[in-house]
């Protein structure tokens, strides 16, 4: 087997066949981990027993004929995500040796699914973060070029993937974690409409933002991960009771008729780098081959986008992190980190009786226009096609001390998240050696029409298929 090209079909059908057993895919992994992750830095905690005795659990229901959608297959999970007493630290100190009591629903689906825990991934402190260094344990690196970013928040679950670590990297996405990683490692990732999968037990970063997803190699396999993990939870109000379509099924689809829309104010934009306008170009010229009308649309807010994330999600985090008091959770010798305490006081401010008006209620009327904009356009055509990040994979350091620099990669995602639209981000093609993402927005719920673009879209160009060097 080959870790680094395996997808979850493949595995599937191979440890159905008795080609391999779950216990002999985890031991490899395991394996690979220990040699190549003090390179990436990819894993906070690898939990080899637990990991173990799942897949040996696994073997014994395939060898009874039992099939489930993720039986055997290894799931690397950000720290971001309860897991039942295996530490959980969201990447910050403070939290250093949290073992949570329970699992958060979405953790509990992949296991009843029958999917291996393999352990926990970095991650920027509590999800702030665009490229994986704000981790107050370590940086990430890209397994594409290591002297490169891997891309944030979920920094970790995107290397896992793409270096051959597991062969799903579990995300949260309040205004890039999961495209923007996923689009640096070449990989597939999944904005979820929010509410589409619960967030109960998730550490919150900014609660009317946080979206719960996952990458994977393929659009198939991040598809039938879907299948698993999107649906209604009582344990979480915002969770509605809208039925989840087998994603799988929409794939492979025509694209003849179907409208796309591309929006002026993202491709005129100074901030863009020329390789990744030609690539996105390229790829978008590609989808018209195939079959879709493309014109173009306005999202004339824009420009305020970066501007209302930066009010309303900060007053949200100042709020969230504020139970970290040393009370509920432990207390340890350490604080929160430069990131987080820049985002309390930004919150706290914006929040702050006098100020109230002027920053939070401002910002969430901006809001509401944004997601305005994203409504009206997406009454004129089925999807909208845009970058991921507005440069390629930037070098460890270059912006690590200019926080306006790193909040301005968001560019093009965190819109998506203030409307509330799932989006998806597919690669598309390389600057040098380094991967770019397409990204693919569509309506509240409307997922399955995002899988079936991206599906024949690598269908034709299959960028997937060039793994890291490692
Ligand atoms: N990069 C964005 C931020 O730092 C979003 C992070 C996220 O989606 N968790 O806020």
């Amino acid at each position: 087997m080959n870790l680094l090209t395996l997808t979850i079909k493949e595995a599937r059908r191979a440890l159905q066949s008795k080609e391999f057993s779950a216990v002999e895919l985890v031991r490899a992994y395991i394996d690979r981990i220990q040699t190549h992750d003090s390179k990436l830095g990819a894993f906070l905690t690898v939990d080899e027993s637990g990991a173990l005795s799942q897949a040996k659990r696994a073997d014994a229901q395939i060898a009874k004929g039992i099939t489930k959608k993720l039986l055997g297959i290894p799931v690397a999970c950000k720290d971001l995500y309860s897991t039942r007493a295996v530490r959980t630290t969201a990447g910050a100190k403070i939290i250093d040796t949290y073992k949570p009591p329970y699992n958060a629903t979405v953790v509990d689906r992949y296991l009843e699914a029958g999917a291996i825990l393999m352990g926990k991934t970095n991650e920027d402190a509590w999800g702030h973060g665009s490229s994986g260094e704000n981790s107050d344990y370590f940086p990430t690196r890209n397994p594409y070029d290591t002297t490169h970013v891997p891309g944030g928040s979920s920094s970790g679950s995107a290397v896992a993937v793409a270096a051959g670590f597991s062969l799903v990297g579990t995300g949260t996405d309040t205004g890039s974690s999961i495209r923007l990683p996923a689009s640096f490692c070449n990989i597939v990732g999944m904005k979820p409409t929010y509410g589409r999968v619960p967030r109960y037990g998730v550490i919150s970063m900014a609660s009317s933002f946080d979206t719960i997803g996952h990458m994977t190699r393929t659009v198939y396999d991040n598809a039938l991960v879907y299948e698993v993990t999107a649906g209604a939870d009582p344990r979480d109000a915002t969770t509605p009771q809208v039925p989840v379509p087998m994603y799988t099924e929409s794939l492979g689809k025509s694209l003849k008729g179907l409208r796309a829309g591309i929006p002026k104010e993202y491709f005129r934009s100074n901030g863009i780098d020329k390789g990744v306008r030609e690539v996105t170009m390229t790829a978008i010229g590609k989808l018209e081959s195939l079959g879709m009308r493309v014109e173009e649309i306005s999202l004339p807010h824009t420009e305020y986008a970066m501007a209302c994330y930066y009010v309303l999600v900060p007053s949200e985090i100042s709020s969230n992190l504020s139970r970290y008091d040393g009370v509920r959770f432990g207390a340890t010798r350490d604080t929160f980190g430069a990131e987080a305490k820049r985002r309390i006081m930004l919150g706290t401010h914006a929040l702050s009786a006098g100020y109230y008006d002027a920053f939070y209620h401002k910002a969430a009327k901006v809001r509401t226009l944004i997601k305005q904009d994203f409504e009206k356009a997406l009454e004129k055509v089925d999807v909208i096609l845009a970058p991921v990040s507005p440069t390629p994979p930037f070098k460890l350091g270059e912006k690590v001390n200019d926080p306006l620099a790193m909040y301005l990669s968001d560019i093009f995602v965190c819109p998506v998240n203030i409307a509330g639209v799932p989006a998806l981000s597919v690669p598309c093609g390389f600057a040098g050696i380094l991967p770019i993402g397409l990204q693919i927005i569509g309506k509240q719920f409307g997922e399955q029409l995002l899988y079936q673009v991206a599906s024949a879209y690598e269908n034709e160009t299959e960028w997937y298929k060039k793994p890291a060097i490692l």
